[in-house]
């Protein structure tokens, strides 16, 4: 039985051939770059001997260009995106957007469902309204975030035609907020895209959303760090994936401060609250979506509520997804399936 130690994270590699963590960096046999979009940073990693070198290169700006046009569709942050014209127009009338972009609403509805409600992209008015209250330094009324909650509910208040490719909403005020996912699926494109160009053995991570395929410049598993934000030794725990998806979500970056007290920005749908208490849930999933989502719902159904889910889903069940969460002190988890020791 395979146990895994329990993660707090930022997801950081152990390239284990001299990789410098410099924004560009090459070493012999390895390739690396560092970017900023999506609000965060993404890093590429890419095997190659040094006669591949250059084509690596070529293949990971390949891979960051398809990073971007991903932002340039699934951005809630622009106005220019898709998504902005989903959250403009889709009350009014249904709005017709691209097969990628689509996709990743299609599958976030579906996670909705099967994860009770805790995952869940309309909660962009609450998303809002707690930025302002941090902002202002003050409290939402009860009222407001009653009022939000109406217009919260991606099961059913979106329309989606499969056919036509339209997103249509059901309440007037619904926005979308495709951040706790869209890095999830735009991490496995780029990795789709380094395949495509002979690429077989690389990371791509973008803000706590990994994807890892092939082995390390080795010629072993990847070795990933998860580091323990909370403990003042700096503890890293390690572990070696091969052909999968992690993802990391937890108020240990994003949050506001209000009257002292710190409020995540993960937020509860079901209540309107941001979620107490997840200080960092990771997640391990054969696709990135899956783990993504999957991390943002864990940190809002707590660990046991969480895994019970996953446990009773076949469809995860079989992925081997992974699960660990984390409020005082470590605890570890096993894959859906197994048995707790
Ligand atoms: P996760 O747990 O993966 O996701 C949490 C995020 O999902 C929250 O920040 C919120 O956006 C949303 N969310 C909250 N609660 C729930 C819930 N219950 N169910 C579903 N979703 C929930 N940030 C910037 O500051 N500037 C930018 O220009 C910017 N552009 C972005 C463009 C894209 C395409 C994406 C995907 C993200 C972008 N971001 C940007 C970052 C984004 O705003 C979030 O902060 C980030 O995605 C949080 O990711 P996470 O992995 O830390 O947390
Ligand atoms: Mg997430």
């Amino acid at each position: 039985m395979k146990r895994f130690a329990l993660l707090f994270l930022i997801l950081a590699v152990f390239a284990g051939c001299g990789g410098k963590s410099a924004s560009n960096a090459e070493s012999d046999n390895l390739y690396k770059e560092t970017q900023e979009l999506m609000g965060t940073f993404a890093t590429i990693t890419a095997v190659a001997d040094k006669a591949e070198l250059p084509a690596a290169q070529a293949a990971v700006n390949k891979a960051f260009a398809r990073l971007r046009q991903i932002e340039d569709l699934m951005s809630f942050h622009r106005e220019d995106t898709e998504v902005a014209l989903v959250n403009r127009e889709a009350f009014d009338h249904p709005v017709a957007v691209s097969a990628e972009t689509f996709e990743v609403i299609k599958a976030a509805v579906q996670f909705a469902r099967d994860t009770d409600g805790a995952f869940d992209i309309t909660v962009g008015p609450l998303v809002r309204l707690w930025a302002e209250a941090g902002e202002a330094g003050k409290l939402p009324s009860q009222e407001q975030i009653a009022d939000a909650l109406t217009k919260v509910g991606a099961a059913t208040k979106i329309k989606l035609d499969e056919e036509k490719k339209t997103v249509r909403f059901t309440v007037k005020g619904m926005s979308i907020d495709l951040g706790g996912i869209a890095k999830g699926y735009a991490v496995d494109k780029a990795i789709e895209v380094l395949r495509a160009e002979g690429v077989n053995n690389a990371i791509v991570e973008a803000g706590g959303n990994m994807t890892v395929i092939g082995k390390n410049a080795e010629g072993k598993k990847w070795i990933i760090g998860v580091k323990n934000f909370f403990r003042k030794s700096g503890h890293v725990e390690q572990i070696e994936v091969e052909n999968m998806a992690v993802s990391t979500s937890g108020d240990y970056e994003r949050f506001v401060v209000i009257d002292g007290h710190r409020y995540s920005h993960i937020i509860d749908p079901r209540t309107g609250m941001p979620v107490e208490g997840a200080a960092s849930v990771t997640v391990i999933a054969r696709d990135g979506m899956t783990a993504d989502a999957w991390s943002t719902a864990a940190s809002v159904l707590g660990s046991t509520r969480a895994l019970e889910m996953l446990r009773k889903d076949p469809k995860y069940g079989d992925c081997q997804m992974l699960f660990a969460a984390c409020t005082q002190g470590f605890r570890d988890y096993l894959a859906p399936g197994e048995e707790d020791k």
